[in-house]
């Protein structure tokens, strides 16, 4: 398949003037996702009230939907499911993978991860109370940490900060010849890169879908578990629309077939409609085509700033097989370059406590966009435009 990059990028709302470079952090509105949400509104939930979990497909939209995510990333259909929110899945993921190993207490992360990931594991360790322990090390160092102590390996493949992507096949080969458990956080690579789970032989793998997908703030997380493990997976979140018969209404729980056991309660019925309207662009759209895009726009930026912009410190991978979908600069006053680019119309984010960071995103992004969004900060960095009061007062958001 050859992408219609132009054609994908008539499929977005973009703010005329803008540039938008934080699809890596909230993707733009698909056009189509106004009409979705407004028809799943008054026909479904305004005329067809609560016939429309049955009628209306509702009640499967959390696997039917999800496969629609699981073909970008290589899963195997019908095992993944939508819901709930990645803290979340993070923590059903992480406690499913810890009964697969019971007698070994580390789990292991690194120190680029993002925050909330590890909060969750702190959290689950101190509910579970089993002696786990939550050891993180350099992203350099994952491999050298590798021993039988190790029950469950749980990294982002691609670092929120700097872009730098770990090898997802070599990891997970290098965990399972140690006997460890591995979950994929993937949350900046899914609509982002190439992921293939089946390939990689991953156990586990979680993500959302408000970044890269476009699927609106809000928009459910997904889980994936292997067909090896699902049937030897017991919910930590044991919830009803996870139980084997949810309206037997029986008293005690029994976790349902399959990926359905990792359902938890009621689905965000108007957020999957976004979401829909988001994956119907992802069907003509081919991943290795987006990588190979984004490779070149981002070599673009790289050379553009590097040669012309001297006090950006490239904070990315230079080589582009190690790097993600986003290239990021740090700068000590990097919050208030961000916010003189924002007021430019060029709409990137900062990160603490010192990262510049762009998503390279073709769906909608043309090589002008990148070579623009190039000159406008190289002239803010020439003129200090950045350098005003204005610029420097932090939001709650960054
Ligand atoms: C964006 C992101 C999250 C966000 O979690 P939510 O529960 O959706 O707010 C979690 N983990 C990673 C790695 C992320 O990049």
């Amino acid at each position: 398949m050859t992408t219609d990059f132009q054609a994908t990028k008539d499929k977005f709302h973009l703010p005329a003037g803008m540039i938008y470079l934080d699809g890596n952090s909230l993707g733009p509105l698909p056009k189509a996702a106004a009409a979705r949400v407004n028809q799943t509104v008054a026909n479904e939930w305004g005329d067809m009230l609560i016939t429309s979990w049955n009628k209306a497909g509702w009640m499967a939209q959390p696997t039917a939907l999800a496969d629609r995510v699981g073909a970008l990333i290589g899963a195997e259909p019908g095992h993944t499911v939508l819901g709930d929110t990645l803290s979340i899945k993070v923590y059903q993921a992480l406690a499913a993978a810890i009964d697969l190993t019971p007698m070994r207490k580390v789990i292991l992360s690194d120190t680029g991860n993002f925050p909330t990931d590890l909060y969750m594991a702190e959290g689950l360790i101190k509910s579970l109370d089993r002696g786990h322990q939550l050891k993180t090390v350099a992203p350099d160092d994952i491999i050298d940490a590798l021993d039988d102590t190790v029950g469950v390996l749980m990294l982002t493949q691609v670092d929120y900060r700097t872009g730098r992507m770990h090898d997802m096949q070599a990891l997970t080969k290098a965990a399972h010849a140690k006997g460890i458990i591995t979950i994929w956080d993937l949350a900046h690579s899914a609509g982002a890169i190439p992921v293939n789970l089946q390939g990689c032989n991953a156990d586990f793998a979680i993500g959302c879908t408000y970044k890269y997908l476009n699927g609106g703030p809000g928009a459910p997380a997904f889980i994936y578990v292997a067909p090896k493990h699902i049937n030897s997976t017991q919910p930590a979140l044991s919830g009803w629309l996870g139980h084997a018969a949810p309206f037997a209404f029986d008293m005690t729980y029994a976790p349902g077939t399959g990926i359905e056991r990792m359902r938890v309660g009621t689905p965000p019925v108007l957020q999957m409609a976004a979401l829909d309207a988001a994956m119907d662009v992802w069907d003509a759209v081919d991943m290795q085509d987006v990588r190979d895009q984004c490779f070149a726009f981002s070599e673009i930026l790289i050379s553009e700033i590097t040669t012309r912009c001297p006090d950006l410190q490239l904070a990315s991978p230079r080589d582009g097989a190690l790097r993600g979908s986003q290239v990021s600069f740090s700068h000590p006053e990097g919050y208030a370059i961000v916010q003189a680019l924002i007021a430019q119309g060029v709409v990137g984010d900062f990160r603490a406590p010192n990262i510049i960071r762009f998503g390279i995103t073709p769906l909608y992004l043309t090589q002008s966009d990148i070579t623009r969004a190039a000159d406008i900060l190289c002239d803010i960095m020439a003129n200090r435009t950045w350098d005003q009061p204005q610029f420097k007062v932090k939001s709650a958001v960054t």
